[in-house]
């Protein structure tokens, strides 16, 4: 149940009610203050006439529901709006992982050039092996946090695990949580206390009724600016990566009223038809693209057969764009 309490109940008060009533949290933009809880079915007598609005839910599924909000929230990454009724496809492009300031220099140029906003770039890689690459850390995030100064430029950076997750909130304009790290209570609270937008990615063996419960924990601590990314799920097929559900997109566009962007480069592993996948996930109307691309992918350090080259990534956007403007959207 979601409860939007009267204006006149100050925040001192809202929280509270909120921890007398089991209800888990208490949030939101200046005076508006929302309790969200599953226990509680009914308004309890102690609230009456606190209560302005109030919504009982069958499932967990609360914040992130299209009965709560019919709209697509807005969120914001720099000047840009994605969700509402912008009819934006953001196109965040970049390697998947920082490895030197040459490399994430020539892909923040990439994304200039193309009048894109957004770079992508890893630093806490979640790598499947502990012999693998497995980022530059700090080093890496501070050279992210160069580009954005110098290029103007937002910087979406993963965290791996609730350790160094201040640091990448610190550096970067969104906070991308891996599909490993999708179920991290200390990554999903944290990201719930601060005022950025995050990027949830669909864990690999996750429902989506899973995916949607891991997008309430930070709905439901305080944070509105939450995207949803599907990036594949596994399936018995070995011959692509992941299988890219978009069924599943279409059910999120349906149920929730959350932003969301995809991820074909992780999806189906290897960059030969990226381009394509890429037409058909624009084709269904989304909020945005993530795509990795390196400035010579046959000496990335990480995901080097799906990253696209800068002059393939150039004309994967243009692919894009006609897509994108034959179902009113436009490619950002
Ligand atoms: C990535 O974006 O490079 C990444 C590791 O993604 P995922 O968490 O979806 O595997
Ligand atoms: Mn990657």
């Amino acid at each position: 149940m979601i409860l939007k309490l009267n204006t006149s109940v100050h925040s001192a008060e809202a929280a509270k009610l909120a921890e007398q009533h089991k209800a888990f949290h208490i949030s939101y933009k200046g005076s508006e203050h929302l309790i969200t809880s599953s226990s509680v079915k009914e308004v309890p007598a102690a609230l009456e006439g606190k209560v302005d609005q109030n919504w009982v839910f069958a499932n967990d599924m609360q914040l992130a529901s299209r009965e709560f909000q019919k709209e697509t929230r807005e969120v914001k990454i720099g000047d840009l709006t994605i969700g509402g009724n912008s009819k934006n496809t953001i196109l965040i492009g970049g390697p998947c992982s920082v490895e030197s300031l040459e490399q994430i220099q020539e892909s923040a140029q990439l994304i200039k050039s193309l009048g894109l906003t957004t770079l992508r770039g890893g630093c806490y890689k979640p790598r499947t092996s502990p012999y693998s690459f497995q980022g530059l850390g700090l080093e890496g995030l501070k050279l992210l946090a160069q580009m954005r100064k110098e290029h103007g430029l937002s910087v979406i950076t993963e965290v791996r695990d609730a350790t160094h997750v201040d640091e990448v909130i610190e550096h970067s304009d969104i906070i991308q949580i891996g599909a490993k790290a999708m179920y991290d209570q200390g990554i999903l609270r944290a990201c719930a206390k601060i005022n950025k937008p995050v990027l949830l990615k669909r864990g690999f063996g996750s429902t989506l009724q899973e995916f949607v419960q891991a997008a309430e924990f930070i709905l439901a601590g305080g944070n509105d600016q939450v995207i949803l990314c599907e990036r594949g799920i596994r399936t018995f097929e070995t011959k692509t990566r992941f299988t890219l559900d978009l069924c599943g997109v279409a059910y999120l566009q349906e149920y929730t009223n959350l932003p969301i962007v995809l991820d074909p480069s992780h999806a189906l592993g290897y960059r030969y038809g990226v381009e394509k996948l890429a037409k058909a996930c624009v084709a269904m109307g989304i909020d945005g693209l993530i795509i990795e691309a390196h400035p010579d992918p046959s000496v990335a350090k990480s995901d080097a057969a799906q990253q696209l080259t800068h002059d393939q990534f150039r004309a994967m956007k243009s692919a894009i764009e006609p897509v994108a403007n034959s179902v009113g959207y436009k490619i950002v």
